[in-house]
């Protein structure tokens, strides 16, 4: 089933301590986050890409969108303070379609598939989210690091991107988290305060999202064996 996506790469990065925006890192020799559109350029059902993007970044990308071939990117958009923000933004430009996907443009190992295995669980619910079981035993603690509780981990999951919707339950769970000044860390977050069900799908520990330089180690540890299939 066809589908929009929308990926971020609005953020500054910080963590990745790279002096710049991490999307603009390389793992062997190509941009971060020209891995990441690679997979949906691939992917055939993949019907359009919005970029969510720093507009001082703009040349910068649309260089790289040149060099790299790539065409599935209908619209670029400019980012907002949150997360949160920026997927708003990309909402307002998405085109006529009944699945969106929301992606961070820092996760470039996410299998054709898998996002296959997503939109047919976005198609029977509100939503789909990739995750894998929590491997580490998980604590709650208080501001002093002293430990509250053990949380029994049998039903806790990580959770990753994509993250598939139905197109108008997306919006309008944006739109509400805006008016009530709830910000989530996840889209998922705002559908399911909606009261809405969504699903996970099993993904893959290869799903890593780049975010402190040790990332870098794991991501050319992986890419050195991957294959988007
Ligand atoms: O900072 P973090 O890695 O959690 O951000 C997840 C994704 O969201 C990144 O790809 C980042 O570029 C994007 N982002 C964004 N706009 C923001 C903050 C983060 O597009 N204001």
């Amino acid at each position: 089933m066809p589908y929009e996506i929308i990926i971020l790469a609005a953020g500054q990065g910080k963590r990745m301590n790279a002096g710049k925006n991490k999307q603009f890192v390389t793992i062997k020799s190509i941009p971060l986050i020209i891995h990441t559109l690679r997979v949906f350029e691939e992917d055939d059902q993949c019907a359009g890409i919005i970029l969510v993007i720093n507009p001082i970044e703009s040349e910068q990308i649309n260089e790289l969108l040149k060099k790299y071939e790539i065409k599935k990117v209908k619209r670029i958009v400019f980012g907002g303070k949150e997360r949160q923000d920026s997927v708003y933004n990309g909402l307002k430009a998405i085109g006529n379609t009944e699945i969106v996907l929301v992606h961070d443009g820092a996760r470039p190992f996410v299998r054709i598939p898998t996002i296959h295995q997503l939109i047919e669980q976005a198609k029977s619910s509100s939503g789909a989210i990739l995750a894998v079981p929590v491997k580490d035993t998980i604590k709650q603690v208080d501001d002093q690091l002293a430990v509250k509780n053990t949380i029994d981990r049998t039903n806790v999951w990580s959770i990753q991107t994509p993250q598939a919707f139905q197109v108008d339950i997306l919006i309008d769970a944006h739109q509400k988290a805006r008016e009530e000044g709830f910000l989530g860390t996840d889209d998922a977050s705002l559908v399911e305060r909606l009261g809405k069900n969504v699903y996970i799908v099993e993904s893959d520990y290869k799903n890593i999202k780049l975010t402190t330089p040790e990332d870098l180690l794991f991501a050319e540890a992986i890419l050195a064996n991957w294959s988007n299939q």
